[in-house]
């Protein structure tokens, strides 16, 4: 039997594909720092929790409407206005099965065959993969490393075709931490309200800021730029909680109508329970939000030094998300590896350290960190890869 074509070319997120190898090596009994993890080491906050049991034991444990419950989408409504000053009818807002199906299922109402979407690398794994099997092309445009890894408006401007349907923008970015100001954004709107393309926002490390810089969404700017953006966002990496799955999308009537229109027949609803939990999230203390992203900010500092100082390594420093996006070109060049992928492998095989390489983001000189674990870890981990590079000088 043969299977579709759609996911003949499909590979696994190597995201995944790493934390998979460091598990199985820990479950050999070594001892293993993995930094390869998409999402916070922090549990749930209590309350959080206190409300999902709250809702099960009200019976709250049925189908839902596709698009999510009336007091979520209202939360999430009061949350625009209140944090971003934009006005959203709950009509216009969709509660998805995490940010990640909230993409999948916007590629799929937006995209005709051969449709081109304006992908920045570095990019999120997830981004390609999904456009391809909404039947688009993937267009990958290399943000510079010199211009902090952000498309610039003449990049974005060279990009565009009669095909272009839409570009995405992910601030703050998975992989490389880098935030866009609203200057940056604002010539980049402006390509696009010339151009005449949608925009995909994708703003799910929103609250993981740091260093007095602050978030702008491009729909902030003017009317114009709302109504051509759809955002992206969602309570996984904000409140501890990517395993309850909840996300959003907020954007124009016809487009949020044909996502809930698609849902209701592929999902039918996010996780009841999981709605009640993300609206607890939405309508309490935001305190341990900020302990978090306190803790997030102080690791930031200590691992970005003791990376820089391993020989061969430089980086740009991030403000935002909690990846460190390092270039290794020299220090691999140093100990004699051929390619980032294979200096990867020989950390994690030697010094059981697991690193993402850089190569599934679309960037093959750098390798991301993520920083969603311990101080004391992190900081065997710097040392661990300090002297894997000095072992192999
Ligand atoms: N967008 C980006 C840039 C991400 O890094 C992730 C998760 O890793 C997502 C979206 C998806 O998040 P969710 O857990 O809500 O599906």
């Amino acid at each position: 039997m043969e299977l579709a074509k759609r996911v003949q070319t499909l590979t696994p997120s190597s995201t995944l594909a790493i934390t998979a190898k460091a598990n199985e090596l820990k479950s050999q009994g070594h001892d293993v720092i993995g930094l390869g993890a998409g999402e916070p080491d922090f549990n749930t906050p209590e309350h959080i929790l206190d409300a999902a049991k709250n809702a099960m034991d009200k019976g709250h444990t049925k189908y839902t409407p596709s698009g999510g419950i009336k007091q979520l989408k209202q939360a999430i409504v009061e949350k625009f206005e209140n944090d971003q000053g934009l006005t959203y009818d709950p009509d216009q807002v969709i509660v998805t099965t995490g940010a990640k199906h909230a993409l999948y299922t916007l590629f799929q109402v937006l995209l005709n065959d051969g449709d081109e979407v304006i992908v920045p690398a570095p990019y999120w794994v997830s981004y390609p993969e999904q456009i391809k099997l909404a039947g688009g092309n993937p267009v990958i445009v290399s943000a510079q490393e010199e211009n902090h890894f952000k498309l610039t408006p003449e990049q974005l401007e060279q990009s565009i075709t009669d095909r272009t349907k839409a570009v995405i923008i992910n601030s703050p970015s998975n992989p490389t931490g880098m935030v866009y100001s609203k200057e940056e954004l604002t010539a980049l709107g402006e390509v696009c309200n010339r151009k005449d393309i949608m925009i995909v926002s994708d703003e799910i490390y929103e609250t993981l800021i740091y260093g007095g810089v602050s978030h702008t969404s491009i729909a902030q700017l003017s009317e114009e730029l709302k109504e051509r953006t759809v955002i992206i966002n969602g309570v996984s990496k904000s409140h501890a909680m990517t395993g309850w799955r909840i996300g959003y999308a907020a954007g124009s009537k016809k487009v949020i109508k044909a996502m809930t229109n698609l849902a209701s027949h592929s999902t039918s609803n996010p996780t009841t329970v999981a709605q009640y939990a993300a609206l607890a999230a939405y309508t309490s203390s935001q305190e341990e939000v900020m302990t978090m992203k306190e803790a997030f900010s102080q690791r930031l500092e200590k691992l970005y030094e003791w990376v820089t100082a391993i020989p061969g390594i430089t980086c740009v420093k991030p403000q935002g998300a909690f990846y460190l996006f390092p270039n290794v070109s020299e220090a691999v060049q140093l100990t004699g590896f051929d390619s980032v992928d294979d200096w990867v492998k020989g950390i994690l095989e030697e010094e059981k350290v697991a690193l993402v390489p850089g190569s599934g983001f679309g960037a093959d000189q750098n390798v991301r960190l993520s920083y969603a674990t311990s101080l004391d870890q992190l900081e065997e981990a710097a040392k661990r890869i300090h002297r894997f590079v000095e072992k192999h000088q």
